[in-house]
């Protein structure tokens, strides 16, 4: 069987086209470094010849590679009319009760090809009815869509068209961190530019041996989840209990939230710089706990000198848990755990502060990086 793959904002990037292809094909080989798949650019599309027993397994992997407009199943013909038309029969023959109307569309990217585009979909179309005598032929409200490329050398019928879920590539647009705690927001972050190219690396703070083992686990289960689109399966799992009990223990408590995110910034600019990617990706959405005031999240960035991303900043909570349910990350991120920043919480977190008491409270601590 074959897979056409469509891909629109690939295919607007002039000279940098090829490279855009590349690394689409690269990571859908890579999705199925164990199984034998062929995957072959073709005329501005890429083709995924496959065995029939793999359907399920490639739909479900292209549905979540980024870069994918649409895609089709179908079968491989030669260019030629009696080739065509049988295949086109045999391949509509075998669930002849789920559709009852039909169309054909065809694409000649072979001009030398002898039937024009308009002819083939009639003669075929002709074909279909006199060997399926009840079916009707529908241009606009269509149970099947037959649609048929002609190429120089092959042919390909597809009438299985599924949505792709658009975006980059993964790897196109660099290397990222993205803060990983163990809520609903920051895998949403972590999805949402993974979208737009981003190959996404993970870091996460925990606080055990005062939290339990179950908070890290859940992380590593988000990220595995998360890497079926293609982000990374590894998370640099950072111990933080040191850093807390030194906050706690000389800080006034109401900065506290503010004094950990600071720092957990500069651990994270650490790790980023280690591995080589260019910003942080954070899932913070603006006003929605005490640490997401404009003022703080000013305080909180000025820790760092690398650029920080919060895809998120204008979500609703509500829009949030959306998308959270559609890529599969909620019901792992609503599990209970203890976060390492419920740990000593303070009773009243400032909600405006300024770099200047953050600094003086900054002052007697000794945090290592
Ligand atoms: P989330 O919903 O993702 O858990 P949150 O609602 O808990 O986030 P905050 O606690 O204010 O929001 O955290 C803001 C952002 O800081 C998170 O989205 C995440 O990117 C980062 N963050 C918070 N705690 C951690 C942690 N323990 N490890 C790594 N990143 C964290
Ligand atoms: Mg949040």
């Amino acid at each position: 069987m074959i897979a056409i793959i469509r891909y629109n904002e690939i295919a607007l990037k002039g000279r940098n086209r090829a490279w855009f292809e590349d690394k689409l094909i690269l990571n859908i080989k890579k999705s199925f470094s164990n199984s034998e798949i062929k995957v072959k650019k073709k005329y501005g599309r890429v083709l995924v010849v496959f065995s029939k027993d793999q359907i399920d397994d490639i739909k479900k992997t292209l549905s979540r590679t980024f870069g994918i407009e649409s895609f089709s199943f179908g079968i491989l013909s030669k260019s030629n009319f009696d080739n065509i038309t049988k295949n086109v029969v045999d391949l509509v023959k075998h669930n002849p009760n789920q559709w009852n109307t039909f169309r054909v569309t065809t694409k000649r990217q072979d001009k030398q090809f002898p039937i024009k585009s308009n002819t083939l979909n009639e003669k075929i179309g002709g074909c279909i009815l006199d060997t399926f005598t009840q079916k009707k032929v529908d241009l606009t409200n269509f149970d099947l869509n037959i649609r048929i490329e002609v190429t120089h050398h092959e042919t390909y019928i597809t009438t299985e068209h599924h949505k792709g879920p658009g975006g980059l590539p993964v790897g196109v647009s660099g290397k990222y961190v993205c803060m990983l705690s163990g809520g609903i927001d920051s895998p949403v972050a972590a999805w949402h530019m993974a979208k737009r190219g981003c190959d996404v690396h993970f870091i996460h703070f925990h606080s055990l041996p005062y939290t339990d083992r179950a908070s890290t686990q859940k992380v590593n289960e988000l990220a595995e989840i998360l890497s079926t689109w293609g982000l990374n399966t590894k998370v640099s799992q950072t111990p933080f209990a040191e850093t807390q009990k030194e906050i706690v223990k000389k800080t006034n408590s109401s900065y506290r939230i503010i004094l950990y995110r600071r720092h957990m910034m500069r651990l994270a600019e650490v790790y980023a710089r280690k591995i080589g990617a260019q910003a942080i990706i954070t899932g913070e959405s603006l006003g929605q706990v005490a640490s997401q005031t404009i003022e703080n999240i000013t305080v909180i960035e000025d820790a760092v000198s690398i650029p920080i991303l919060r895809p998120l900043i204008g979500f609703d909570k509500n829009e949030i848990i959306e998308i959270a349910k559609k890529i599969g990350t909620f019901e792992t991120s609503i599990l209970p755990h203890e976060d390492c920043c419920s740990l000593f919480m303070p009773k009243n977190p400032i909600i405006r502060s300024t770099l200047n008491e953050v600094k003086k409270e900054e002052e007697n601590l000794d945090l290592k990086i």
